[in-house]
């Protein structure tokens, strides 16, 4: 490949573009893990990832990609054979059920349309029918990255309440959040979650190799009585190990410096600024897409995900083609379709590092790639069906 001028658009929902100021918080000397001002980084970034959470309770962070941390969650609150209710809102929830199915769950995928986020009646339903409390955990992701789609997790955790009569359905509440924490609303005390999965390469704008839990006091006393054998995942050894700022083995060092970074980042702006910000974008994105007389994936208008958004290709349009046209001539890296919807859907990201002008940049590009294929190609942008390639 010859050299390209200027930077690449990374405009894949994540990993995403890792701002300058990580970089740079990166670029230094790997420290002694085992020494003071190790021991006071830890402590530091732990009590401001709690912050991101929002939540008082202990968060751990795993040298791991997000899936390490799906694995985390179930085999320390869980035992081998529990039953675990998992709804099918698009791949990243396929593949979390795929996990628990490995590691010997009963784990049953209630089927989705891949266009709509978890139904808390549904999840009322199946726990009020479970009478005999043989559910285990309630698995839901929070904003399915394969299509654009916001569950409601506050509303999942009232349900599961109403679901157990007086004293609410026992259930553990796990929740994916690799793809919304820190981009979009979620409060992991507040809605009642039990376990928090979440990872590096999204919301908080680092490299990919970091993943997190964050545990309620009820998950921790769960995790006494799992009968799973496991070592590398174990919450007990990490907390001990936390409370003095070390980890129980070669924690990924330099990406903890890049995490301090971002945390101050995070703060600097203030969440709530920057979930605004990605709601903005979000709603730009939508309003080009329908200018566009292109379709958005999600179809409830309450579930847009202000994370991305997932766009339909009109019929005899190839998803992936398109994005290597985009790719060829701005330079730009646009989201593939997952599992069932290849080549029917391309994804656009809001979050993390971004602003007007990315997304401005980002929208044009498409535009100016999608023109040739209307109809009337001189009428740029707008009237006028799609034609095939
Ligand atoms: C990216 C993503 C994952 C996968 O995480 P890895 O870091 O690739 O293991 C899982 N769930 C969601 C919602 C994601 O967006």
């Amino acid at each position: 490949m010859s050299y390209k001028s200027g930077r690449h658009f990374l405009q894949i929902p994540g990993p995403t573009n890792v701002p300058g100021r990580i970089l740079r918080a990166m670029d230094r000397p790997t420290m002694d893990h085992r020494g003071p001002a190790f021991a006071e980084m830890t402590k530091e970034v732990l009590s401001g990832l709690k912050g991101i959470f929002r939540t008082e309770q202990p968060v751990v962070i795993y040298p791991a990609s997000g899936t390490g941390a799906w694995e985390a969650a179930l085999v320390n609150a869980l035992s081998p054979g529990d039953r675990v209710l998992m709804f099918e809102t698009g791949q990243f929830a396929t593949l979390w059920q795929r996990v628990a199915e490995r590691l010997g769950f009963d784990a049953e995928l209630v089927p989705g349309d891949w266009r709509s986020g978890v139904k808390p009646e549904e999840v009322e339903a199946r726990l009020a029918d479970d009478g005999g409390h043989a559910i285990k955990a309630v698995c839901a992701v929070h904003n399915e990255t394969s299509t654009g789609v916001t569950s409601n997790i506050k509303a999942i955790r009232k349900a599961m309440d109403r679901a157990g009569g007086k004293t609410g359905h026992p259930a553990l509440l796990m929740v994916d959040t690799i793809s919304s924490l820190a981009s979009i609303d979620y409060r992991h005390d507040d809605w009642g979650v039990d376990v928090t999965v979440a990872g590096s390469q999204k919301g908080l704008m680092l490299p990919p190799g970091l993943s997190f839990n964050a545990i309620s006091e009820k998950a921790l006393k769960a995790a006494e009585t799992s009968g799973f054998r496991q070592s590398y995942w174990r919450w007990d050894d990490m907390l001990e190990a936390n409370e003095n700022g070390f980890f129980p083995y070669t924690p990924a060092t330099n990406l903890l410096y890049g995490l301090k970074e971002s945390l101050g980042m995070l703060n600097e702006e203030g969440l709530d600024n920057v979930f605004a910000r990605h709601d903005r974008l979000a709603e730009a994105t939508r309003l080009a897409v329908s200018a566009w007389g292109l379709e958005v994936l999600c179809r409830n208008p309450a579930e847009y995900s202000s994370s991305l958004t997932a766009v339909l290709m009109p019929d005899g349009l190839d998803a992936d083609e398109f994005r290597k046209l985009v790719l060829e001539r701005f330079d730009m890296s646009l989201g593939n379709g997952l599992g069932k919807i290849a080549g029917k859907v391309f994804r656009m990201r809001h979050r993390a590092a971004s602003n007007e002008l990315l997304m401005a940049g980002t929208l044009f590009c498409v535009e100016k790639v999608l023109s040739p294929f209307r109809a009337n190609s001189a009428q740029v942008p707008g009237a006028g069906p799609f034609v095939s390639a």
